[in-house]
């Protein structure tokens, strides 16, 4: 049977850092060397001092929710099968806010804030994804 493959993320020389991290179950982010500041998306400089320093420091993995979305009607036939589902925003206890997908609770169950963590689900041998459940 024919079979359409959802598409997945392709690391750059900037990301592949954050999903190697990903795929050893870690939530990484580029942390500046000069202010401290978590650069989301990577970034060659830090948005806030302009320096080029940074380290790939591990983060919490934990966060609230700030958004999301319930999808009824897939736009790739690949997630039709997967219908309705959800869509997130994140913001993690450090800062940035990530687009994810909240698992391990009904669509009903969430809610705007709640507390969730990172939980990373391997969709091939090379490629984890970082979602988000409820904190209990
Ligand atoms: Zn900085």
């Amino acid at each position: 049977m024919f079979t359409i493959e959802k598409p997945l993320p392709r690391g750059t020389e900037d990301t592949a850092p954050f999903w190697e991290a990903a795929l050893r179950g870690e939530l990484r982010m580029q942390r500046c060397s000069s202010c401290g500041h978590i650069r989301f998306p990577p970034a060659t400089l830090c948005p806030r001092c302009w320096s080029e320093t940074y380290e790939w420091s591990l983060l919490s993995g934990k966060g609230k929710v700030f958004s999301w979305v319930v999808v009824y009607q897939s736009q790739h036939p690949a997630f039709n099968a997967d219908t309705p589902y959800n869509v997130a925003i994140v913001e993690l206890e450090e800062g940035p806010r990530l687009h994810t997908q909240l698992v391990d609770c009904s669509l009903e169950e969430i809610r705007l804030e709640m507390p969730v963590e990172v939980v990373f689900e391997k969709v091939r041998d090379d490629v984890a994804l970082p979602k988000f459940r409820p904190r209990r």
